[in-house]
């Protein structure tokens, strides 16, 4: 737990983000990032679609509190859009609300959504909202029924880890959604901190939406729920076009490869730029064996700082908490 809480603070801190930013793909980001440009990540959904892969592409961007950020980020993501159709690709959108301007204005942040939902619609490309932490849930969700009501290309996330999800799970039922277990530290007064609770809670969501939902994205690495969903859509009838796997670009290839190869709808998460700090610091606080995928380059000279830096930070923060 204390990893994970770790990691999690790095990935909250705008200042080791800035500096990994100009520090390009390193600390064995690059296994899970896919490149930091536009033609880069276009090579790379040419690739997996040959493997009966389709992608989601998330332009990477977190930290946005100037406007001219979450201008620059929607023109990027138009980008991605325009390519997505120039290249006939099979792939859609990821966004997060917060990189679009939420955090500096809600209209503004509308404007700047709408914008993408709209040349998306036109071209027929799926647009989903990731879901970032509480704080942003709601008007997540707003943001969302605002648009669906002129574009029926709009989708979003529901976490395994709220305890609202029920309720959230049955009132977006006509959306198509990714069910996740959840990759935020969040308090105790609003989700499930127990992995029991929390995988317990996943099956039940993801349950319910195969059988009264649109279509499901069931986003994990767990061989554990794949196999129960495996199971569960068989003894229901459900049939392969009303749900898909995803995972991140980088994980569990051979398995992402085997589900397409199987039959299954599958779907790659595809995070590009070089905004990829906090991306790549909440993938270690999920699961501490992924830090064995980096070490070799983690400990090298340009890069072992930012960590470093965090790591005395972090534990002043714990001991300064603990005094008090
Ligand atoms: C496509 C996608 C999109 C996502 N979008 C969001 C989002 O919008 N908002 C959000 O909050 N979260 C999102 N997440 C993150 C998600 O909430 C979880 O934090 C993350 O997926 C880790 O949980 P898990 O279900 O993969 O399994 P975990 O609970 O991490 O792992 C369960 C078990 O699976 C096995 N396992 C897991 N990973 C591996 C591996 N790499 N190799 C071998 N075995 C492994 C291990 O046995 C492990 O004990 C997304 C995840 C994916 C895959």
């Amino acid at each position: 737990m204390v990893l994970r809480d770790f990691f999690i603070y790095l990935s909250e801190n705008k200042l080791l983000n800035s500096a990994a930013q100009k520090y390009g793909l390193k600390m064995g980001a690059q296994s899970v990032v896919a490149g930091t440009s536009l033609p880069e990540v276009v090579q790379s959904i040419k690739e997996l679609n040959k493997a009966n892969i389709s992608c989601t592409v998330d332009n990477l961007g977190e930290f946005v509190y100037e406007k001219s950020e979450a201008t620059a980020a929607k023109n990027n993501i138009l980008a991605v859009v325009q390519a997505i159709h120039d290249e006939q690709l099979d792939a859609h959108i990821s966004l997060k609300p917060s990189q679009l301007g939420l955090d500096i204005d809600y209209a503004f942040c509308y404007e700047n959504l709408k914008e993408i939902v709209e040349l998306a619609y036109q071209y027929n490309i799926f647009v989903n909202f990731d879901m970032e932490n509480y704080e942003r849930l709601h008007s997540s969700f707003e943001l969302l029924e605002e648009l669906h009501k002129e574009f029926d290309n709009v989708g979003t996330v529901i976490q395994a880890y709220f305890f609202e999800s029920e309720e959230n799970i049955e009132k977006y039922k006509n959306f198509r959604l990714r069910i996740v277990k959840g990759a935020y530290k969040e308090p105790e007064n609003v989700a499930y901190q127990s992995k029991g609770d929390i995988d317990r809670n996943y099956l039940k969501l993801i349950e319910y939406h195969l059988l009264h939902g649109k279509f499901t994205s069931i986003a994990t690495h767990d061989h554990n729920v794949i196999n129960h969903v495996k199971q569960f859509v068989k003894q229901h009838n459900i049939p392969n076009d009303k749900f898909e796997f995803q995972m991140l670009y980088g994980f569990r290839k051979e398995m992402q490869l085997d589900l397409a190869r199987e039959g299954y709808n599958f779907c790659t998460y595809l995070p590009f730029g070089n905004d990829w700090y906090g991306y790549f610091m909440r993938r270690l606080a999920e699961r501490p064996q992924n830090v064995a995928l980096v070490t070799k380059q983690v400990f090298n000279k340009n890069t072992n700082l930012a960590i470093g830096i965090g790591a005395a930070a972090f534990a002043l923060g714990r001991l300064s908490k603990k005094r008090k």
